[in-house]
């Protein structure tokens, strides 16, 4: 397969156009980002362990019916994936308060929430990737009501499938962030990334060890050290279940 244009380059990924118009080249990077970009550092081999865990996961989500932009993973850092517009909202699902939620409620680190919530957020740089309101949502015109009820449903669903899957590897899932594209037919798939960068994940053998536990992003941007462990820890766990039950 011959690599095309470069059309993108974000913070995490490059994406090239394919000699396929549907189909384009996602290339995940070593780059590491925080803070909107205003920390910048390196994490060894992540490109290539957020390929294979992302790629695993979204290969179990098809398995129960749930449609990505996956197609195939021609190389270790590289995955080949539909072509979509992706709809400029960030989705997260939160399991436990953590980060933001603490900082703009108050609730403490840790608090386990009575049922997952939902939240959006615009996908927008330049803006700081506001938390937005349903009314804010519509006004902007970001999606639609039945998209954004689509899209609230398959994220509670992809919640449930990743935190018994995770699980299973002793992980506990805190928050983890989502986006959607629409393809040529305008049916709403999972795109970007399922990984430790978008994602926080305690190991839950470690849980009331707030340092021990951390096996995410977070030890990049707290400077807890120990990060390409925790992220290689992260894949090995994952590839160890996924073979289990094959
Ligand atoms: N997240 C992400 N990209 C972002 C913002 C958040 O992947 O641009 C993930 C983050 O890793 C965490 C979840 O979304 O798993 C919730 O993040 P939060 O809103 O608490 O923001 P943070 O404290 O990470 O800035």
């Amino acid at each position: 397969m011959s690599v095309q244009t470069k059309l993108y380059e974000g913070k995490a990924k490059v994406i090239y156009s394919t000699e396929e118009p549907e189909i384009l080249l996602a290339d995940f990077k070593d780059d590491a980002t925080a803070f909107n970009a205003q920390k910048r550092g390196t994490i060894q081999n992540k490109g290539v362990i957020n390929c294979t865990i992302s790629s695993k996961l979204f290969q179990e989500l098809e398995a129960l019916g749930i449609k990505t932009h996956y197609i195939d993973t021609p190389a270790p850092h590289q995955m080949r994936v539909k072509a979509v517009k992706i709809v400029p909202l960030e989705v997260v699902v939160r399991n436990i308060a953590a980060g933001s939620l603490c900082q703009q409620t108050g609730l403490a680190l840790g608090t386990v929430l009575k049922k997952p919530l939902v939240e959006f957020y615009y996908k927008n740089d330049q803006l700081g990737d506001p938390l937005l309101t349903h009314e804010r949502l519509l006004l902007l015109e970001l999606a639609t009501v039945e998209q954004v009820e689509t899209i609230t449903h398959l994220a509670l669903q992809i919640n449930q499938f990743l935190r018994d899957f995770l699980a299973r590897c002793d992980i506990t899932l805190v928050d983890f962030k989502l986006e959607f594209g629409l393809d040529s037919q305008q049916q709403i798939l999972l795109a970007d990334e399922i990984s430790p960068d978008t994602c926080r994940l305690w190991d839950t053998s470690q849980e009331t060890d707030p340092n021990l536990r951390v096996l995410d992003k977070d030890r990049f941007r707290k400077d807890m050290g120990n990060v390409e462990n925790a992220y290689q820890e992260v894949l090995n766990r994952i590839l160890k279940a996924v073979e289990s039950k094959n």
